[in-house]
């Protein structure tokens, strides 16, 4: 009781120096980002850039990440946000003094309209190929929802993309990619879906990024993930791999799933490296929550 009550006065003590000592300055264009965006924020909401780390930026808008990563005189970019807000893409890419038309690969997280919505606007202003999930590159190239997808009969169609599109798969991919960006396959929310991860390094340190995707298990009302052991077998092995892979910046699509406002605003870190397998572990309940859910409404039926 004595101990507690002395550690309570103490830390009544030091909060206010901490806070004027110790905690770190937040970085105005994060600040301006926390000012503007909340917590599942909308879609379509325009968003101010913001640095990442060393040459990775956020220039997605308030509810979809999108990430530009620069090498040089190349620029690479990781999905397009929904057909509107790509232009919110373009605008922030141009505040950051870059051109669209540098941009040599746009990669894909998944093929779901809020996240490759824009894909062919900002393949016809850059020219440049797209790199999708095997199982995502149909979904790109026709705009139609592919059929197996969990969400199928609630997503609308997508501008289709008459350019390249060229499927992640093992070798092919090792042989054709313009940059070290790797891709991980993280099946389950969707059929096609990909994590990426990369190492990103400015004058002080080199982190491993990770741009795991979206792998909520949720679906349309009649199906049932529990009639696709396969779907299911692929989407556990594919938390396994989330999980173990160097990760020591999470990023994810919907800027929320990650605790980007905590993060940003120095209430969680932005530098975890156990931040890949908590996501995959918080996953991997919501899959077995919904197995059990499912298995408990087939025996009442
Ligand atoms: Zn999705």
């Amino acid at each position: 009781m004595y101990a507690k009550s002395v550690a309570l006065a103490a830390s009544l003590i030091a909060a206010p120096l901490l806070a004027q000592d110790d905690t770190p300055a937040i970085a105005p264009d994060r600040q301006a980002w926390l000012d503007t965006c909340e917590d599942w924020d909308e879609w379509d909401k325009p968003a101010p850039p913001y640095r990442i780390h060393g040459e990775t930026y956020y220039v997605g808008t308030c509810g979809i990440s999108v990430i530009l990563v620069v090498k040089g005189d190349d620029l690479f970019l990781f999905d397009s946000g929904t057909e509107p807000g790509s232009h919110v893409v373009t605008d922030n890419i141009t505040a950051l003094g870059y051109d669209i038309a540098d941009v040599k690969a746009l990669f894909v997280s998944h093929e779901h309209f809020d996240h490759v919505g824009g894909m062919a606007r900002l393949q016809e202003l850059s020219g440049a190929a797209i790199y999708a999930g095997w199982g995502a590159s149909p979904v790109i190239r026709s705009g139609k929802p592919d059929p197996r997808d969990p969400q199928a009969g609630t997503l609308p169609d997508m501008t289709p993309v008459p350019g390249s599109v060229r499927s992640v798969r093992g070798g092919e991919w090792d042989a054709e990619r313009p940059a070290p960006f790797v891709p991980t396959m993280t099946p389950g929310h969707t059929i096609g879906a990909l994590s990426w991860h990369w190492v990103s390094c400015d004058t002080e340190h080199c982190y491993s990024i990770v741009y795991a995707d979206s792998l909520s298990p949720v679906s349309d009302d009649d199906y049932l993930f529990s009639d696709h052991p396969e779907l299911i077998a692929e989407y556990r092995a594919g938390l396994e791999r989330l999980a173990a892979l160097d990760c020591e910046i999470l990023l994810t699509p919907h800027p929320s799933a990650s605790n980007m406002l905590d993060r940003l605003s120095g209430a969680e870190p932005w530098v975890d490296a156990g931040g890949c397998k908590a996501y995959a572990a918080a996953i991997g309940k919501r899959l077995d929550a919904r197995l059990a859910k499912e298995a408990e409404s087939g025996d009442g039926g």
